[in-house]
């Protein structure tokens, strides 16, 4: 499979052969070195501005660099809680007492257990159809992916479903309207985030998000990695990048 030479993990090179992609697309092959940081040269978590059309592939090009570095940071955080959990009980047994029992995953859906959302990755989208094809080109790519979970936040759905879902999501995809609500109502905070793309920015400046936008991009860290996709440069367009993102690498499909 094409996609091997990418650098990606395992678990997404068998997602994308499940779907039967054989070889990266243009923009994939373009985009998905850059932004794992892996092109040659290339400072780590650069900003990117990409041209591209719908129907490039390019959800894939910003969901499979996003994954692949929200996969590694999983592993990582599993490994390092196994050798504490192993600390712990060695020195239980040590002390001759009883080894700690392995903590319960809580349910999400009892609300006493609610706590807000803290997702590691934003897609925003200007409407509630893209983000719903995001999200579930997201979950096929995911399929392999122990750990990572995928939830959607759209206006014109229950809030209650999507709240239980949103839990313990590390990838949001969302409209901006319904996400700036449920950050107003502490349902979710974006200070984890270190990936936002931004999908089909000239539609967004179109629907009139532009504000959102820059209040959502003002709620997230300084120190991330942001991805704006749209099918032109045209000069409004560089104005909204110049608002969310600082030196941007353009990408021409
Ligand atoms: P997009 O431009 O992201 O809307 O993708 C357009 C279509 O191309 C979707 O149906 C994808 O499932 C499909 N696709 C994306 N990448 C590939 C690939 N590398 N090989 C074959 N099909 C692909």
């Amino acid at each position: 499979n094409g996609f091997i030479r990418l650098g990606l993990a395992q678990e997404l090179v068998a997602a994308v052969s499940d779907l039967g992609f054989e070889q990266p697309t243009t923009v994939q092959d373009k985009v998905i070195p850059l932004a794992m940081g892996s092109a040659d040269g290339a400072a780590k978590f650069i900003d990117l501005m990409v041209s591209s059309q719908t129907g490039s592939g390019k959800t894939a090009a910003f969901l499979l660099p996003v994954l692949h570095t929200l996969l590694k940071q999983e592993a990582e955080a599993e490994a390092a809680a196994k050798a504490e959990f192993q600390r712990l009980s060695e020195e239980a047994i040590a002390r001759g007492e009883a080894p700690p029992k392995k903590a319960k995953r809580k349910d999400p859906t009892n609300s006493r257990n609610f706590k807000a959302a803290t997702p590691g990755a934003l897609i925003l989208c200007p409407t509630r159809e893209l983000a719903q094809q995001v999200a579930h080109d997201a979950i096929d790519l995911v399929r392999h992916c122990r750990g990572l979970r995928v939830a959607s936040v759209v206006g014109g759905m229950p809030y209650q479903l999507q709240i239980a879902k949103l839990q313990n999501a590390n990838l949001v995809v969302a409209t901006p309207g319904r996400l700036l609500d449920l950050q107003r109502s502490m349902q979710i905070k974006l200070d984890q985030v270190q990936f936002l793309v931004v999908d089909e920015a000239d539609r967004m400046l179109d629907l009139g998000f532009s504000d959102d936008l820059a209040e959502v991009n003002q709620l997230t860290i300084e120190r991330k990695q942001t991805m704006m996709f749209s099918a032109t440069f045209a000069p409004r367009i560089q104005q909204l990048a110049a608002r969310v993102m600082r030196a941007p690498q353009k990408v021409q499909i």
